[in-house]
């Protein structure tokens, strides 16, 4: 059996954007056995989506640049629609503070008030953009496979930008970066920022944050999808065989192939029941989850060097409440705390349709692992926070959700610098085993198409 074997039964596990973007490129290129195995009752991992008043709301994922070019494809093949996002709020608030909590975003990022520093503020992002575009050839191919022979890289990116005198950039880099849960510009390792932030997506963040932007073409800005993000990926999942609710007891790996138990659900009436055990061969498995270790080796028989990449990976734990606020709306969709709270507070409150009262505040928490008085702590901030806004939670209201994930699947800067990456790139394959997501290329979604694409045209295409 090879890999390019279009009756190869190939299980995927994890219908996040990882799964199903891999499920996706397989089918184009012809495999006809491809079985997505989802833990939950629903796809699109992060990309968690919710309709409220006939509107769609995202609770996770949101955003797609001019630059997510394979997400942009999937989108026009699958019909999903797109609208702008623009205009950006800043805002801080002190303890007990009540009041015009406001301030000017583009005063802050630029460091004063005067056409002077305004000017100064857009050369330092020219220079930027200059710079990673000489990078470019770098950051062309998908994942890190080399990058540790590029050491002015391997480093942090607060040094990065200090290395290349850009460090008065860091408030602007906060916004897309350390507020989106992607940890301070001192923890994300280089070229984690530096493949997200392309010149295209740096461009298209500048243009969107100011308010004439809605005039300009949506190719220019950051966009949405209309019916929200997940809604994209259940398009996706359309055509391929997604099963949900599924749940992986045991995963043998041999010569021969992949032995899979699961369990998964049957209706009886009414009633949903676990199915008894079942067992399957699969030739190939592609993982697609942002596995702990801790989690796999309770189902697979990880080989050494697979558990030692797997225990090097680190998280982020990041938190989305949402509730109905009562008696106000947004200056602007979207509002910053800047300069950034300390953790465990929002960092960014969203109201994504002014005439809805559903927000969404992120933040960062406190803990290494979600806790119960991580979200206990959290809403007693937001209640802080909407009452300076002069609005009230709706507690008596239809919806609420919190959500906390360890989120941001990365290594340090010294595991670039000693070729981790390149490690993993050696074993994918090793005992009909592939591995996708965040982790290998950066945690946006784009990326995590991209890499996919590039895996399955690598060890599956390549090989006809
Ligand atoms: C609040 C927030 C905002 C974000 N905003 C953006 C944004 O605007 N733009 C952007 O590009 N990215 C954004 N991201 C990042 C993006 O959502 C992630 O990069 C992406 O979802 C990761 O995809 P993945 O497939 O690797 O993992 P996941 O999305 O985590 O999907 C993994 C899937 O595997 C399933 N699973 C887990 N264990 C098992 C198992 N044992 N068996 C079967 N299935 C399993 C999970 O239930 C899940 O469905 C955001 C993330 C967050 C949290």
């Amino acid at each position: 059996m090879r890999s390019s074997d279009r009756n190869a039964r190939i299980l995927i596990l994890g219908a996040g954007p990882g799964g199903l973007s891999a499920a996706h490129y397989l089918r184009r290129y012809g495999y006809k056995n491809v079985t997505v195995f989802e833990k939950l009752g629903r796809v699109g991992g992060l990309c968690r989506s919710v309709t409220e008043d006939n509107q769609a709301f995202d609770l996770g994922a949101a955003v797609v640049s001019p630059d997510y070019r394979e997400v942009l494809k999937m989108a026009r093949r699958t019909g999903a629609r797109l609208e702008k996002v623009f205009g950006a709020a800043a805002f801080s608030l002190k303890k007990g503070e009540i009041g015009e909590p406001y301030h000017r975003l583009l005063d802050y990022l630029a460091g004063g008030s005067s056409w002077a520093e305004y000017l100064r503020y857009l050369l330092l992002c020219l220079q930027y953009i200059w710079k990673r575009f000489l990078l470019r050839e770098v950051f062309r191919r998908p994942g890190w496979a080399g990058i540790a022979s590029h050491p002015e890289l391997c480093v942090t990116f607060s040094e990065w930008l200090k290395n290349n005198r850009l460090e008065e950039l860091g408030r602007l880099f906060e916004m897309p970066i350390t507020t989106f849960g992607y940890g301070n510009l001192d923890e994300i390792p280089a070229p984690y920022a530096l493949r997200y932030m392309s010149p295209m997506t740096l461009v298209a963040v500048l243009l969107s944050g100011i308010k004439f932007s809605r005039f300009l073409p949506g190719v220019l800005l950051v966009r949405r999808f209309k019916d929200g993000f997940q809604r994209f990926w259940e398009k996706v999942a359309w055509d391929l065989n997604v099963r949900l609710n599924v749940e992986v007891k045991a995963i043998k790996r041999s010569d021969e192939g992949i032995t899979v138990t699961y369990t998964h659900p049957v209706q009886i009436i009414g009633d949903q029941l676990a199915h008894a055990e079942d067992k399957t061969r699969f030739d190939y498995l592609i993982v697609a989850f942002p596995v702990l270790k801790e989690n796999l080796e309770k189902t697979m028989d990880l080989t050494e060097e697979e558990a030692w990449l797997q225990s090097r990976t680190e998280f982020i734990p990041y938190a989305v409440a949402s509730f109905e606020i009562a008696d106000l709306v947004l200056k602007e969709r979207v509002a910053f705390h800047l300069p950034l709270p300390p953790l465990g507070e929002p960092m960014i409150v969203s109201q994504p349709h002014p005439d809805n009262e559903l927000m969404a505040f992120y933040a960062r928490l406190p803990s290494t692992e979600p806790t119960p008085d991580d979200e206990r702590r959290l809403r007693e901030h937001i209640e802080r926070y909407v009452k300076a806004f002069g609005g009230r939670i709706k507690t008596d209201d239809d919806w609420h959700s919190y959500d906390a994930w360890l989120y941001f699947k990365h290594v340090s800067v010294e595991e670039f610098r000693a070729g981790y990456y390149d490690r993993w790139e050696n074993i994918q394959g090793d005992n009909r085993t592939f591995y996708v997501g965040g982790l290998f290329d950066f945690d946006y979604v784009e990326g995590i198409a991209r890499y996919s694409r590039s895996l399955i045209e690598k060890h599956f295409v390549e090989g006809d």
